[in-house]
């Protein structure tokens, strides 16, 4: 009798202690890694959720830029990480599509991590570099068609947004371009910026305030509709039809994270997307907030292996590899 009371006790201890753990968490600042370089789309999502998260947690959430080889450093660093709630990822729809460019690659998408939740939904745009004479999509593509040669396309490397969208636009096109790839769109649009590459396809949170201080010339956007931020941006698939990228975005804890900390990470997610001033970027930026069913960790985990099994075939057709 006396034992089991011994136990009980030590078991109801053992509970508070894990309680008193969970409530302490985070005891000091989480690294949200972004695969990409600073100052980019990805890197501004990221350091807008990140404050938003820090509120909800009463901490402190720092982002790390480890860009290179199209996101795939970054996630490789995040899969090696201990799980324990201290070091996160921030990483897009390359996550489903690095499994099939890469021969080699030192992660598993699905196994290595386990996502907190999915965050946006961003739509890209078709931009040139200032110098561009061509006014609308119909005359950039027939100049890229005849021009092919000389056109340089720029892109955060193999398994980055900007390299899918820009070899769904090569396929469309029929067209084999020269590609310029760069540790992330951040990096690329300065390159754009001063005409060293000449066309780039980037999300509307990079893009945005590049576009509307008419700082680059926009010629068309990569969603099914017309974006409420650029009534005069045609979709590409006006031109090129059936031509449609979204770029969604997940937060990951790599795995081994212990589930209560996954539950709280992924309810501060929950209450930081509702952050009127996360809500208020996102929209000024185009980017779409995702569905509830889709802020869950098990909702994204969906999202995610239905990606990666919707990119294989397409990109095993494109015959593009990276080791
Ligand atoms: N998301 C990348 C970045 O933040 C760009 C890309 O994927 O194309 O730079």
């Amino acid at each position: 009798m006396f034992t089991k009371i011994t136990r009980v006790a030590a078991m109801v201890g053992c509970a508070l202690a894990a309680g008193t753990a969970l409530a302490a968490y985070p005891e000091k600042p989480i690294t949200v890694v972004v695969p990409f370089a600073a100052g980019g789309p990805t890197d501004v999502v990221a350091r807008t959720l990140s404050q938003a998260m820090g509120t909800q947690l009463k901490g402190s959430l720092i982002v790390e830029n480890a860009g290179g080889a199209g996101g795939t450093i970054g996630a490789g660093k995040v899969a090696r990480a201990a799980g324990d709630g201290y070091t996160l990822l921030f990483h897009h729809i390359g996550m489903s599509t690095a499994p099939s460019l890469y021969r080699k690659l030192d992660f598993k998408p699905l196994d290595d991590f386990i996502p907190i939740g999915a965050v946006v939904d961003v739509p890209m745009t078709l931009i040139a570099k200032p110098q561009t004479t061509q006014t609308n999509a119909k005359d950039l593509l027939a100049y890229i068609r005849a021009n092919k040669e000389k056109i340089n396309l720029a892109n955060a490397g193999v398994g980055s947004a900007s390299h899918l969208c820009g070899l769904l636009l090569q396929s469309a096109m029929k067209t084999d371009l020269t590609t310029v790839p760069f540790s992330g769109t951040g990096p690329a649009m300065t390159a754009l910026l001063g005409g060293n590459v000449d066309i780039m396809c980037d999300q509307t949170t990079n893009t945005t305030g590049q576009i509307k201080g008419g700082k680059v010339k926009a010629f068309a956007v990569t969603s099914k509709n017309k974006l409420a931020n650029f009534p005069d941006l045609p979709p590409l698939a006006s031109e090129l039809p059936g031509f449609e990228v979204g770029v969604w975005h997940i937060l990951y804890a790599p795995k081994n994270t212990p589930a209560d900390v996954v539950a709280k990470l992924q309810s501060a997610l929950q209450a930081a997307i509702k952050d009127p001033m996360f809500a208020a970027k996102m929209k000024e930026l185009g980017a779409e907030i995702m569905s509830a069913d889709r802020q869950t960790s098990a909702g994204a985990k969906t999202l995610l292996a239905a990606e990666i099994s919707k990119w294989a075939p397409i990109i095993q057709a494109a015959k593009v590899y990276a080791d």
